[in-house]
């Protein structure tokens, strides 16, 4: 993908004491076009000069920086599992250049990247920041400044060392985030886990004790698989709905092209009580099929079998997701069946916490 790094004049700080900063779209550069709001370009000046609206305190303490722009900028709505993997790749090659990532992204599916990422750069050792706004930098009292400022403050912290999101003054678990709201400031919320800092007043406040930092072993083992074989519509997601029928279930599950799927469940992970949808279930999973469910509350976890209705799904094949958010379970299935695993290693690993998403 072509795309370009530029770095802010005053700003002439080594490198490896930057942040770089990769701005891949969405609502915090768009701006109106005849079709509505579409990415804008000159993402760097665009940011410098909305930085500089910061209180002098704040600006000098920001972090130098540089910025890649991504030559096909886009709404987050496209990105797929390539897109994900294209991020990791950046990162993961400037490592030894730059002490921390800030990630401009759309919010639609800014929770999905996050979470991908914290798969594929499994122990890392600096921050890496997504962010986004609800409205675009140029918009009267944006959001886009305030996600912008907390976003670098929190890439430059050198005890932060995992994927995280900022956003609306509290930084998230990227693996534990979800988008809650369409139009609200604060968007995001991690149903499951606390908060793992937040701004309070002019401070940028990290809770170590929440963070993975301190769980880390060892040096990096980043995971940068392939995703070109799962990036074709070959791992879905099915949120159940009353009534559904064994045959529905099937179309999807019965594909030969489907490799994985997330199933939405009920309450603490039931389905109706109908044999026949469990032997869809059994069936899929018998022909080699990674299948794992997740609650449709966003808060609490499964407990297959807890109730009779959810009698036989784990020996039917399905693997608990337990309080993992919809985007972690379903990005997690992508990055294993990514992976020369063997079904067992899949299934083993899909039920361990990698990054702190369960
Ligand atoms: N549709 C936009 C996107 O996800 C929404 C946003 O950025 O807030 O790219």
């Amino acid at each position: 993908m072509a795309m370009s790094i530029t770095s802010p004049l005053v700003n002439a700080a080594p490198t490896q004491e930057r942040i770089l900063v990769i701005y891949t779209g969405g609502t915090i550069g768009m701006q109106p076009k005849v079709n509505g709001l579409t990415p804008g370009e000159n993402f760097q000046e665009r940011m410098a000069d909305a930085l500089s609206q910061l209180p002098l305190l704040h600006q000098h303490a920001l972090p130098a920086y540089d910025v890649l722009s991504y030559a096909s900028l886009i709404d987050s709505s496209a990105a797929t599992p390539l897109t994900w993997q294209q991020i990791a790749q950046d990162i993961a090659t400037r490592l030894a250049t730059y002490r921390g990532f800030v990630v401009i992204h759309g919010t639609d599916t800014l929770s999905w990247t996050a979470s991908s990422l914290a798969y594929q750069l499994q122990g890392i050792d600096r921050p890496v920041v997504l962010t986004g706004s609800m409205h675009p930098l140029e918009t009267v009292n944006s959001d886009a400044i305030d996600n912008l400022h907390g976003a670098l403050r929190f890439a430059a912290s050198t005890e932060l060392q995992e994927v995280a999101i900022y956003f609306s003054n509290r930084l998230l678990r990227g693996s534990r985030a979800i988008k809650q709201h369409t139009e609200a400031l604060d968007a995001f919320i991690s149903p499951s886990y606390p908060c793992i800092g937040e701004r309070v007043g002019d401070d940028f406040i990290y809770y170590p004790s929440r963070g993975l930092g301190l769980q880390q072993r060892g040096a990096p083992r980043f995971e940068l698989s392939d995703y070109q074989a799962v990036s074709n519509g070959n791992v879905i997601r099915l949120a159940l709905w009353p009534g559904i029928s064994p045959w529905q279930l099937d179309a999807l599950l019965g594909d030969s092209r489907v490799k994985g799927a997330l199933l939405q469940l009920w309450g603490a992970g039931n389905i109706p009580s109908n044999p026949a949808l469990l032997d869809v279930i059994a069936n899929a999973s018998g022909e080699g099929k990674l299948l794992a469910a997740v609650s449709q509350c966003p808060q609490g976890s499964i407990h297959l079998g807890a109730y009779a209705a959810g009698y036989g799904l784990a020996e039917a094949g399905l693997l608990s997701g337990d309080d993992m958010t919809p985007e972690a379970a379903f990005t997690k299935l992508v990055h294993l069946l990514a992976q020369p695993l063997s079904m067992e290693d899949q299934r083993q690993r899909f039920l361990t916490s990698l990054v702190g998403e369960r």
